[in-house]
């Protein structure tokens, strides 16, 4: 079923990004990888994901906080792969002050990653999608889509925003195959908070067990991380034809987080 289609996955040069546009390049979709990194290292990826899954993998450099470098990258989704039929809003970032100091360019810029670049790839991919009477769109939200924690006044009020933006494209697309939900995740292991384990364990004198679950998963009831193949199987289940009916719900997988 997604054999042949094309899979733009932002922000899929590490962590979760990364694992969706494996796991899609395993259900046969081609992909588009975007992201900052080692030019090196995203050569070796987009070559091992087009010689282990026989797909066709591709490269935008797109800074996804400028919107020409966006549209950029949607005009070469359509010249070279004919448009995306799978686009995976996922690339994000965070930064952790008090909302009184919280600094204006940091708000801008994550408003403008977190939320507004998926505006812009959404409005650009919808057309084709229309066309072909098939699209799937998933937002990669958090746990912070749905409850806030203190500090994070720009990372949450985007998520939140992306939770808006998933129904509303849900609701325009319903009648034309196109299918938008998002993935709240609560906390995902990825590299970048592995290095905060250790820093963490040797900053409060715990050892790195301690700091993963009384301090990182303090929230997370289960007391474990989720993994990035987890989401990516979600990611994929939802691009399958079991999940058609599953149209702008902002989906947790957080251990229970958001039950609490
Ligand atoms: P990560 O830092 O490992 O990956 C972020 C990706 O975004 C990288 O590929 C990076 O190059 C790319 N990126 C950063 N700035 C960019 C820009 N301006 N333009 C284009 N690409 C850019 O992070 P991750 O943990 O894999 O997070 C991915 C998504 O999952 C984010 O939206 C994040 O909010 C969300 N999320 C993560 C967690 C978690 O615990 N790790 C939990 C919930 C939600």
């Amino acid at each position: 079923m997604m054999k042949g289609k094309t899979a733009l996955i932002t922000g899929s040069t590490s962590g979760i990004g990364k694992a969706i546009a494996t796991r899609l390049a395993e259900e046969g979709c081609n992909i588009i990888l975007n992201g900052f990194g080692d030019s090196g290292e995203i050569d070796a990826l987009k070559r091992s994901l087009a010689s282990s899954h026989g797909v066709v993998a591709g490269y935008s450099s797109a800074d996804l906080t400028r919107v020409p470098a966006i549209e950029n990258m949607m005009a070469y989704a359509e010249a070279e792969f004919g448009g995306v039929d799978i686009l995976v809003n996922n690339a994000g970032m965070q930064h952790v002050a008090p909302i009184d100091e919280f600094p204006v360019d940091k708000w801008n810029v994550i408003i403008a990653l977190n939320l507004s670049a998926a505006f812009h790839t959404t409005r650009l991919s919808m057309p084709g999608m229309k066309t072909k009477g098939w699209g799937r769109i998933i937002n990669i939200a958090s746990a912070h889509a749905k409850v806030a924690s203190p500090f994070k006044v720009a990372y949450v009020a985007a998520k939140h925003g992306l939770s808006g933006l998933t129904k509303v494209t849900a609701l325009e697309g319903a009648t034309y195959g196109i299918r938008c939900n998002s993935i709240c995740p609560g906390y995902v292991f990825t590299p970048l908070v592995e290095n905060q384990v250790a820093d963490t364990a040797k900053a409060r004198n715990m050892t790195e067990e301690q700091v993963k679950k009384d301090v990182l998963l303090a929230a997370q009831p289960t007391k474990e991380f989720v993994t990035v193949e987890q989401v990516a199987a979600f990611a994929a289940f939802l691009c399958s034809p079991a999940a058609d009916q599953i149209n702008g719900a902002d989906l947790s997988i957080d251990g229970g987080w958001t039950a609490q």
